[in-house]
């Protein structure tokens, strides 16, 4: 800018001196335009360089910090490193050298000579096995736990119905495979919902839990999965039972539970019925749902005829 300014100051010597009146009235015009634009380009030429200069020590700062960082990160991986290496070394690989040691030379017939450190070192692998296998075995014990609590009722205890469908599948493939027989009986508690509004709902459970308890005093048994399906519903399959035989075992569950006394909440003894469904795995039922179908129907009459009764179907 500036010699570009010596050479216009230049320039306009020359035309005063050999240059006409014309030409130095056109040059005195754009001397100040041009002083002003110079002036503007510079001031702005010096905000675009403070600029730039803010963002690069912006650039600076965070690469700066993203460095210490990465820094930090290694130590403490390396540091990390170092504690589990020096662990796995003291309580696994040494113990574990040594002994081969011993028993190499044992097998030599040579002497050994670290009596009391090979007692620590065995000591060490004895704790370790230790620890592993109280480990291992909790872990199996959490996993068995985990299992039961996926497949039974949390209320009753009995089996849930997902658990049942499970049951009940297998039940059915066996029926179909060798021709026995398989029934199934459905229980629904009469008047369970004035039960709920008489007594609350803590109420209501008391009965469920007693229904439950019930069948896992009389009932329950590998072969013959009880089961609450939801609400106050439970089912029972009957493996190698034909429809009177099971109709029999119905009419049995629904005497026991009229008969059961049950303390509600408020101290007071409670009597309930139940009605239920009795229906026989046919050849022609396709599968566990149409058996269900079919004891549903059958409990669906029994409600019908009066409640605190068994129907069978067919
Ligand atoms: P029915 O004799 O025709 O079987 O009538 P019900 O009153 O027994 O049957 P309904 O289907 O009308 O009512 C069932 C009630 O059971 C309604 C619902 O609030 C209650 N219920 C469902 N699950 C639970 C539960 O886990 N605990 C309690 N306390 N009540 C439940
Ligand atoms: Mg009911
Ligand atoms: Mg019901």
């Amino acid at each position: 800018m500036v010699e570009s300014f010596t050479a216009l100051d230049a320039n306009l010597d020359a035309l005063d001196r050999q240059g006409t009146s014309a030409q130095r009235v056109t040059a005195d015009a754009w001397l100040p335009i041009m002083q002003r634009v110079l002036a503007r380009s510079e001031a702005e030429g010096a905000q675009g360089s403070a600029l730039a200069i803010n963002e690069a020590d912006a650039i600076l700062l965070s690469t700066a910090q993203a460095r210490d960082m990465l820094v930090t990160v290694a130590i403490v991986c390396a540091l990390a490193s170092v504690a589990l290496f020096l662990l796995l070394y003291f309580t696994l690989t040494r113990p574990l050298v040594r002994l081969a040691q011993w028993m190499f030379m044992a097998r030599e017939g040579q002497p050994i000579l670290a009596g009391k450190q090979m007692v620590s070192e065995l000591q060490i692998l004895h704790d370790a096995a230790v620890s592993l296998s109280d480990t291992h075995l909790a872990l199996r014990r959490a996993r068995n736990q985990l299992e039961q609590l996926a497949h039974a009722d949390a209320l009753t205890g009995l089996a849930n119905c997902r658990s049942f469908q499970m049951q009940g599948v297998q039940a059915v493939a066996h029926a179909q495979r060798y021709t026995s027989p398989l029934s199934l009986v459905v229980l629904d508690i009469d008047h369970f919902k004035k039960i709920n509004d008489l007594y609350g709902h803590e109420g209501g459970d008391t009965v469920l839990k007693a229904v439950g308890h019930y069948f896992l005093e009389a009932v329950r048994d590998a072969d013959q999965p009880v089961a609450r399906m939801g609400g106050e519903e439970f089912a029972l399959l009957l493996a190698r039972a034909p429809l009177a035989e099971a109709v029999l075992v119905a009419e049995r569950m629904r005497l026991a539970i009229e008969c059961l006394q049950v303390v509600m909440p408020n101290g007071k003894a409670l009597h309930f019925t139940t009605s239920l469904g009795v229906a026989q795995f046919r050849v022609e039922d396709v599968d566990l749902n149409t058996l269900m179908r079919r004891a549903d129907q059958a409990l669906y009459k029994a409600k019908e005829h009066g409640r605190n009764r068994v129907e069978a179907d067919g």
